[in-house]
């Protein structure tokens, strides 16, 4: 069996065709029509799909589910995109509006791309086999989804799950839900480039400053993250908070849930065990169930999630 999964960005809209062994078999990426109506992408979308199709020499009437990842929030039926900044979507029949342009019945799928993300990881990835398991993302926000009883839980309401906007620190750091001191604010590759930024203008002999050539604009979090690796300490000591405030993250989840497995993915987590290690450490010491918690992996679907997990939302 054949399943299209899309995943779009504000950036590029991303597509696969994916088989039952969730191997991509044919791949498009087409520019994100950003500021046109939503027509336009949908129109792309097609495109995509009948190119995809062309070259596994498939007709689109096999394929047996179409899914939509998109970065922001959904309804409760998972029909139209409520709220999707980067897109530009505001209340978009996007569900709908593909059916419509399909020659063939076809059932569409719509989800949130970190939910769609952490399917693909329950079925292909690091919760391969979970019955409960967490995936956060460590990007420029903090997302992440949850599996219960195997399956993706999308809520008790069906509103979402929004690890990113729990709230770690009362009266904390704005975030750009309106709240202040969510986990985002504090454990975003965010926070790691406004702390460089801040060294590099507080501390200008430090390593990082050089790293950046004095410049704030050449900071990003992997800056920090190598001259934490390089051994400067100003970077260091950066980073070590950094990791404290994800243990306590990770710890509240680990109360909370007690999942089997904790994977974390973004671009942060390309530090590897330079954070995994001590973050690994400090959970041991910090969590409520001692050692006994779950373990605490590298999230591995990476830039293939979004479209192997749209692909899934259909598969049973
Ligand atoms: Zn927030």
């Amino acid at each position: 069996m054949f399943y299209l999964g899309y995943d779009i960005g504000g950036t590029n809209i991303a597509a696969g065709i994916v088989d039952d062994t969730f191997a991509i078999r044919a791949r498009s990426t087409a520019p994100f029509p950003l500021g046109e109506p939503y027509e336009a992408t949908v129109d792309l979308m097609l495109s995509q799909m009948e190119q995809m199709c062309a070259q596994l020499g498939i007709a689109c009437s096999e394929l047996a589910c179409i899914g939509i990842a998109v970065p922001g929030s959904i309804d409760p039926s998972c029909q139209r995109v409520i709220n999707a900044h980067n897109l530009r979507f505001y209340d978009v029949p996007l569900v709908q509006a593909v059916k419509d342009r399909l020659p063939e019945e076809v059932p569409v799928y719509l989800a949130n791309d970190a939910n769609a993300a952490t399917l693909a990881e329950l079925r292909a990835g690091a919760l391969k086999g979970c019955s409960t398991g967490v995936l956060m993302t460590l990007g420029t926000g903090v997302g992440g989804g949850l599996i219960l009883n195997g399956q993706l839980f999308n809520g008790g309401m069906n509103n979402g799950v929004e690890l990113g906007h729990m709230i770690l620190q009362h009266n904390g750091p704005a975030c750009t839900c309106g709240a202040n001191g969510c986990l985002e604010t504090l454990c975003s590759a965010t926070w790691l480039v406004q702390q460089g930024k801040r060294a590099v203008e507080e501390y200008p002999n430090s390593h990082i400053a050089a790293a950046a050539q004095n410049d704030i604009r050449r900071v990003d979090a992997k800056t920090v993250i190598d001259c934490a690796k390089a051994g400067d300490a100003v970077a260091l000591a950066i980073f070590a908070r950094y990791v404290s405030q994800l243990s306590d993250a990770v710890c509240s989840i680990i109360a909370l849930l007690d999942p089997e497995v904790i994977a974390i993915g973004g671009g942060v987590s390309h530090a590897g065990n330079f954070l995994f290690g001590p973050l690994r450490k400090q959970v041991d010491a910090t969590c409520f169930f001692g050692m006994h918690h779950g373990k605490i992996v590298p999230a591995v679907m990476g830039n293939d999630a979004g479209i192997v997990g749209a692909a899934m939302l259909g598969y049973r």
